[in-house]
């Protein structure tokens, strides 16, 4: 799917003032494609992000998912695009600490509401895919920071998205690990035809990227176009 961020403004109350997080923020991101969004700490990333994925309204502009306006939406009916549509990979991996890589996945087709069974498989499928079928069994604390980091990816796409929204997925790792994290997200991008959305401050992981575009102080620039 095309996701579109057309002229997109967000201010949060900011004592008796407002504070501008994005300030008049457009930016396309296409099917297949890696969009790597980069900025200073408090520039704006978590925010495009949170807009992107629906969890907060913009002041003005629109966020557009294969032309269709989202903003003219009721909330239940953007909590299910949400649902169906978007897969969402926060910072920190909130993982469950009494849960199994397996059982981390499936709590959230329990959620939705899936059949258990087609949800088994396509766990199973997807903790593959992070090369981690040998480790499904293990708990949050008997994995390395990488192998937690591929759980959450893998977790983020149960609901088999179209457009997946990464928010800094190597913060916490070795740059060797986030080299690999980076390789796993360019490929399910490409494999899966996603539309990926990934912020980082690292300006290494740019080179898996399709695009780059800067955000300093709530406003975007696009640097690389491939
Ligand atoms: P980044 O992810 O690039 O670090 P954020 O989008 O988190 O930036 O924040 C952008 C600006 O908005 C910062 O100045 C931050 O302090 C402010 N901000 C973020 N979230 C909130 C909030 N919920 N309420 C008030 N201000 C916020
Ligand atoms: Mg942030």
């Amino acid at each position: 799917m095309t996701l579109q961020l057309d002229d997109v403004t967000l201010t949060y109350p900011d004592g008796d003032q407002r504070l501008t997080a994005l300030d008049h923020v457009s930016l396309t991101a296409e099917r297949g494609t890696l969009t790597a969004v980069v900025g200073p700490s408090g520039s704006g990333k978590s925010s495009l992000l949170a807009v992107a994925a629906t969890l907060i309204a913009p002041d003005s502009g629109r966020v557009l998912l294969d032309g269709r306006d989202l903003a003219g939406l009721r909330p239940a009916d953007t909590a299910a695009v949400r649902r169906q549509q978007i897969g969402i990979i926060f910072q920190s991996s909130n993982l469950l600490a009494s849960l199994t890589a397996r059982d981390q996945l499936l709590v959230v087709a329990h959620m939705a509401g899936d059949d258990m069974s087609v949800a088994s498989e396509r766990a199973d499928e997807l903790l593959d895919a992070v090369a981690l079928a040998a480790q499904r069994d293990r708990r949050p604390h008997q994995l390395s920071g990488g192998q937690r980091q591929r759980v959450t990816i893998a977790r983020g796409l149960m609901n088999q998205p179209s457009l997946l929204l990464v928010d800094e997925p190597t913060s916490a790792l070795d740059s060797q690990r986030g080299v690999e994290v980076l390789s796993l997200l360019r490929r399910l991008t490409t494999d899966r035809g996603l539309t990926t959305v990934m912020v980082t401050h690292n300006q290494e992981h740019l080179q898996s990227a399709d695009r780059v575009t800067e955000i300093v102080d709530g406003r975007t620039r696009q640097l690389v176009s491939s």
